[in-house]
């Protein structure tokens, strides 16, 4: 056997694969090392989901009296509750934030002027919203 022997077993997989398999001095071969990365990333954007999950219910709950539900009708499905601006020029303000409204109230402190949601009770406010302002021009 030469020293320059071309071949090297995978720690993980036991394989017998030639050294161009890895990179480097890795003792994983480049399959067992990229399934290692993907599942690393498919834990931490798993993480990442559940964490931004739990700050929404926080900011939900805290804007929705205590409840993480619509303040309107009480209605709690997460997916269609979402904070709304109460003065109704939410755009402006959600485009100077620039991301995470959640985290941004959070970090704020949990500002006044911002009210839990859902779907159908934002739509018929701004429905109502825009009926007024055609009435008032
Ligand atoms: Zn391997
Ligand atoms: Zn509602």
């Amino acid at each position: 056997m030469r020293t320059s022997d071309p071949w090297k077993e995978c720690s993980k997989c036991k394989k017998i694969k030639s050294v161009y398999d890895f990179s480097g001095e890795q003792t994983l071969c480049k399959e067992c090392s990229d399934t290692r990365r993907k599942m690393r990333m498919d834990r931490a954007s798993k993480y990442h989901h559940t964490l931004a999950q739990s700050i929404k219910v926080e900011v939900l709950t805290h804007y929705g009296d205590g409840k993480c539900a619509c303040i309107k009708c009480g209605f709690s499905d997460i997916r269609a509750l979402s904070i709304d601006h109460i003065s109704g020029n939410g755009s402006y303000h959600t485009k100077s934030i620039r991301g995470n409204l959640y985290r941004w109230l959070q970090k704020e402190g949990y500002p006044d002027g911002y009210q839990t949601l859902c779907m159908n009770c934002q739509f018929i406010k701004k429905w109502k919203n825009s009926e007024w302002r055609g009435r008032s021009q």
